[in-house]
This record gives C-alpha cells, structure tokens and sequence, in this order.
C-alpha cells in the first residue's frame, strides 16, 4: 500500500507562509486525501514528503500515525 507524508503546522503557521513552521509530520494514504492515519484531518494545502522520510530520524513524525504505518508495513 502507498503512504504519504502530511506537515501538521505550529500554532500560527500555515501552508501559505513563506518558511511555515511544521509541528510534526502524518502518515496518510493518498486515496484518503488529507485525513492521517491517526484520524486528524490535514490542511488539503499542507506539504506533502515522501514516506521514505519515516525512520531517518531526519524529521518528527506523529507516534500513532507511525505505529499505525508499521502494522501496514510488510
Ligand atoms: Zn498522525
């Protein structure tokens, strides 16, 4: 199954902003639009990352969205 990354921006931020500052990063399924996996529904506007990302460590990702990825995950 294909999995996308979703920006969940900071208080204040949004994806318009020049430089918007993320609060965390989702797991959604791209067939599902906006809504991560863990249920909270994304600005449809929001930065979109590869799922690839997941794991490095480089970025924070939402802790139920990634316990929700693994199960999926082979
Ligand atoms: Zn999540």
């Amino acid at each position: 199954m294909e999995h996308e990354l979703r920006a969940e921006y900071a208080a204040g931020s949004s994806p318009a902003d020049e430089d918007p500052a993320v609060k965390t990063w989702h797991v959604v399924r791209p067939e599902e639009g906006a809504r991560a996996m863990c249920g909270r529904d994304l600005d449809p506007a929001s930065a979109v990352r590869s799922v690839d990302l997941w794991g490095t460590g480089k970025v924070p990702i939402c802790h139920s969205c990634g316990a929700l990825f693994l199960r999926e995950s082979p």
